[in-house]
């Protein structure tokens, strides 16, 4: 008779039965263990130096199980493969010190914080503070003299949540020069009192760099603490991979020192941003010297780079192809000409760096992808492939060009819903015929292409859970009923988890070893509270995350599992 354990090196026939020569240093069972791969569902889960050893019924595990191994039996949970989030800003974990105003609904309310947050700290040479939502300013437009009630000595300087606007001070405004003579940037806007022309204290786009560039620099050792304090948060989400949409030279510094100190607790891709004055040639020596510089760190990897196709459309800053309504016929403004842009993509596409677009009007989105396009004709597929995040107004046509192209769609699912940005700053300049296709993720999904999906946090939500839900419901998280915004659209919790998963695994080149949970891949996985396929769809947004694992090592473990 042949031995059960003839192929099978790390097997031997122990008490008549094959088992494994070494135990699992973790299993989970009685569980629902859902793979994104096949086949598509387990009951138990084993984890070995970092890797699957095992998936399978819970009997099978048992043979996995040493007086080391660390065993959960948890009846009615999920494990998933750890959640990916394709365009996220961690630097923000900078600002979690700051003044926040996220969730804060009216102006005295936000005025009252920055008082509170003047007092707090008399020694701060600037008050600075983020969050602040567009809708609760009539124009998504504040005025500094709101600010100048409370703080008149120190600058003021509050990015808005989806930081692309600045509200400042009188004080603010008089240290960085600006007047009524000031004209508006290249690219940015100081908004300004229609009647006597005086700056109003907010700032668009690259106008709020006037005053921005004032702000004292953070330290690396400040940079560092940020990042890890954010990526500490991500995990708490069930993140184990991130794609940073926006690094400068001194959070890769800080990046390369954490990685070097093992002290990451997600996979990193950053990418670099390039503007519309970046030297073409200095972009790509300095990608491609950071990511020669690093290729034996861990986590860490340099090798992407960001672009701004356009703003926002709230703003009016967004690159759309028909005019906005009510707006005098402006179309906003893309950052790039068409050419300057091919020829930028093309350049870093040769020297092997991803490339990320922001891209929300329908005219940046076509812009973006014509640009993806001019490098493909020039250099063949790309090695690594091309994301475009937000992704908000298309013109359907646009749609089947990202499967052609093989470009990774990015949305933030949590923005597909009808809140005020959309009810009163979106659909009014946009009219119901173009409204129809913001945010088309059903569509974007069923024409092929590779869906991921991402936060855009601290813009909004880091949590998964919660983008997950709206995507299915095109309704607000916190809504259990109502009509869906644009049912169309609505897509399944399986295409979302794909989405998190296995397509953001695609979305980083990281499907060899990641992404799916599979025997012989990494050990990047999450445990949920609740089966997600078992409770009704308005209740994930209240899943919580109990256990994440990054390469088998726990970066967070919920007091119910400690
Ligand atoms: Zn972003």
């Amino acid at each position: 008779m042949k031995s059960p354990c003839r192929f099978l090196l790390a097997f031997a026939v122990i008490g008549g039965a094959c088992r494994p020569t070494r135990p699992a240093d973790l299993v989970v069972k009685n569980t629902a263990v859902y793979t994104m791969a096949a086949p598509a569902k387990a009951d138990a889960i084993a984890v070995r130096d970092g890797e699957i050893v095992y998936l399978g019924d819970n009997a099978g595990s048992d043979a996995y199980i040493g007086d080391s191994t660390r065993v959960y039996d948890l009846g009615g949970r999920m494990v998933l493969p750890g959640f990916v989030d394709t365009h996220v800003h961690p630097r923000g974990g900078l600002s979690l010190t700051e003044c926040q105003f996220d969730a804060i609904g009216s102006a005295q309310a936000i005025v009252d914080s920055v008082a509170r947050c003047a007092a707090n700290a008399p020694e701060k040479p600037w008050i600075r503070g983020r969050g602040w939502a567009l809708p609760v300013f009539p124009n998504a437009n504040p005025h500094r003299r709101l600010l100048d009630a409370v703080v008149s000595d120190r600058g003021v300087y509050l990015s808005a949540a989806d930081g692309h606007s600045a509200w400042v001070n009188s004080k603010a405004l008089q240290l960085a020069g600006i007047t009524k003579a000031t004209a508006d940037p290249p690219k940015g806007r100081i908004e300004r009192d229609p009647a006597t022309g005086e700056p109003t204290g907010t700032l668009r786009e690259s106008a709020m760099d006037l005053v921005g560039r004032l702000l004292p620099e953070p330290t690396l050792a400040e940079r560092k603490q940020g990042l890890a304090r954010a990526l500490r948060l991500a995990n708490e989400f069930g993140i184990v991979s991130v794609h940073d949409a926006s690094v400068d030279p001194g959070f890769m510094a800080a990046y390369a020192e954490l990685d070097r100190e093992g002290e990451l607790t997600t996979r990193v891709i950053a990418a670099q941003y390039v503007d519309y004055q970046s030297d073409v040639s200095a972009v790509v020596d300095s990608l491609v010297a950071w990511r020669d510089r690093y290729p034996g760190t861990r986590y860490f990897r340099p090798t992407a780079a960001k672009f701004f196709a356009d703003g926002v459309i709230e703003a009016k800053t967004a690159a759309l192809l028909e005019p906005y309504l009510e707006s005098g016929g402006t179309t906003g403004d893309a950052n790039f000409r068409q050419g300057q842009f091919d020829s930028l993509a093309t350049r870093l596409d040769r020297a092997g760096i991803q490339i990320h677009i922001h891209a929300i009007g329908d005219r940046g989105i076509r812009m973006g992808l014509d640009a993806i396009a001019a490098a493909a004709r020039a250099n063949g597929p790309p090695k690594a492939p091309p994301i475009m995040a937000h992704i908000q107004l298309f013109d359907p046509e646009d749609i089947p060009r990202f499967k052609t192209l093989g470009v990774v769609a990015s949305f933030q699912p949590l923005w597909a819903f009808a809140d005020e940005y959309i009810t009163d700053l979106t659909e009014p300049v946009l009219g119901p015929a173009r409204s129809r296709w913001l945010y088309p993720i059903g569509s974007m999904v069923k024409s092929g292409a590779t869906v991921a999906a991402g936060s855009d946090w601290t813009v909004s939500s880091l949590n998964p859970l919660e983008a997950i839900q709206v995507a299915l419901t095109r309704r607000a998280p916190t809504d259990s009923a109502g009509p869906a915004w644009i049912p169309e659209e609505v897509v399944s919790l399986q295409t979302m988890l794909e989405a998190y998963t296995i397509n953001g695994a695609s979305a980083s080149g990281d499907r060899a070893r990641s992404g799916t949970l599979e025997v012989g891949k990494a050990a990047d996985l999450i445990v949920i509270d609740r089966d997600l396929f078992a409770i009704p769809v308005t209740e994930i947004a209240k899943a919580r995350v109990l256990l994440t694992l990054l390469d088998g090592r726990a970066v967070f473990t919920s007091r119910e599992l400690r």
